[in-house]
């Protein structure tokens, strides 16, 4: 069973490292020439820059994906992980401190093993490409917030799960299970509230009539609009985006200054007519059910097979305790989830050509979200010539052409 988990691991890694390349070499190839609405966007030179991002970036990728398989493979196949187990175990007593504990440093060695690559990205392969806005100063006191508020979190979210095991053993799953979900909701309402204050400065809209015309837009489909502000994303990246958050019909929008920066007001509207698309169709909802009862299965597939006492079997060992088992049980999950990916893939594209068209259908034509899509994959120097396969495993969106396309025919369908 070892030898299979092996095989099947290696095969899955091969295949994403293939599947990268396939996309690499398929952009390199001659294409046919852009569509009008591209045409004073993007020029030639603009694409040979994107191309030289995308090859810096899958380099990086292709580096950093060797370490963690590397490290995949030594932990969990190369004897170090019953060793690890033991170590613990003779560390502290008590079900929930060992549990945490080994949790813990795991994270951290993840952490230190990512910090180089983080490093890299930012003030080497970001910085050459004109994105990076980032002090090295600032670089550090965000990784001391991160790590305050994620090890606030960890202990609040694994503590708790491991005290529910404990005091609820035949019946934790769906307690563990509804803790989650509990706190999921809390931090939807803590998250804008207190963790993203500690990273971003939030304040209302600097262009003049923006914020008016913003309302207008949101009472159009009956959204109410408690605030509507920028956010200074420009200190950290040239990378822009848009969002709103909150729960009801009161939502919180927050534009991010490179976008304010980078989009004509009109442009900006479709934008946000496309994230309340999302809103209006429903598919916030949808995916949060979706992911509750995906996480309802998992908590119970997990108590299943941590009862079953069939998991150190998998790795040819006698035990393993309950946190090393969860570990397996979670890289077990990962491995599936590639295998889901498409399907998840697939269904987020449908959803985003719903709010397309919701966004089509609310600003009259499709020209405005066309040429602000355009430019922002000018701006972030998006892949406009990925490969089919590739998008159709791992895009969340339409490919930018196609979408781009889609808009155009559209802007004359209205009434
Ligand atoms: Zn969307």
């Amino acid at each position: 069973m070892k030898l299979l988990l092996l095989a099947i691991y290696l095969l899955i890694s091969v295949l994403r490292f293939a599947l990268d390349w396939l996309n690499l070499r398929h952009r390199r190839q001659a294409h046919p020439p852009l569509p009008r609405a591209f045409h004073g966007q993007i020029d030639e030179q603009r694409l040979a820059r994107s191309e030289a991002y995308a090859l810096a970036g899958d380099r990086l990728g292709f580096v950093e994906g060797c370490v963690g398989v590397l490290l995949t493979l030594l932990f969990l196949f190369g004897g170090l992980l019953p060793w690890y187990d033991r170590w613990v175990d003779g560390l502290v007593d008590g079900f929930i401190l060992q549990g945490l504990l080994f949790f813990a440093l795991l994270l951290l060695v993840q952490m230190l093993f990512g910090l180089p690559f983080s490093l890299y990205r930012n003030f080497v392969l970001e910085e050459r490409f004109g994105f990076n806005r980032m002090s090295f100063r600032l670089w550090c006191a965000d990784l001391f917030k991160s790590l305050l508020v994620g090890g606030v979190l960890f202990a609040l979210l694994a503590g708790g799960s491991l005290w529910l095991v404990s005091v609820a053993p035949d019946s934790w799953w769906l307690w563990v299970w509804g803790f989650w979900a509990g706190m999921s909701l809390f931090l939807i309402y803590l998250s804008p509230n207190l963790i993203e204050p500690l990273f971003f400065k939030f304040s209302p809209l600097e262009k003049p009539g923006l914020e008016t015309r913003v309302r207008e837009l949101l009472a159009k489909v009956g959204v109410k609009a408690g605030k509507v502000l920028q956010v200074d994303a420009s200190r950290r990246s040239g990378h822009s985006n848009a969002y709103f958050t909150g729960i009801g019909n009161v939502k919180r929008v927050v534009l991010f200054d490179t976008l304010l920066e980078q989009l004509e007001d009109e442009e900006l509207l479709a934008v946000l007519a496309h994230e309340l698309g999302h809103w209006r169709c429903g598919h916030i909802r949808k995916r949060l059910i979706k992911s509750q009862i995906v996480a309802l299965a998992c908590c119970w597939l997990a108590f299943t097979l941590l009862n079953s006492h069939l998991l150190p079997g998998l790795l040819g060992l006698e035990q393993l305790s309950f946190a090393g088992q969860v570990l397996l049980l979670g890289w077990l999950g990962s491995l599936a989830g590639f295998f889901w990916t498409p399907v998840s893939s697939w269904w987020s594209r449908k959803q985003e050509r719903e709010a397309d068209q919701f966004a089509v259908d609310l600003v009259g034509s499709g020209r405005e979200l066309a040429s602000g899509l355009v430019k922002l994959a000018r701006e972030n120097l998006s892949n406009l010539f990925p490969h089919p396969l590739y998008v159709a495993i791992y895009y969340s969106h339409p490919a930018l052409l196609e979408r781009v396309l889609w808009l155009e025919s559209r802007k004359n369908s209205k009434r």
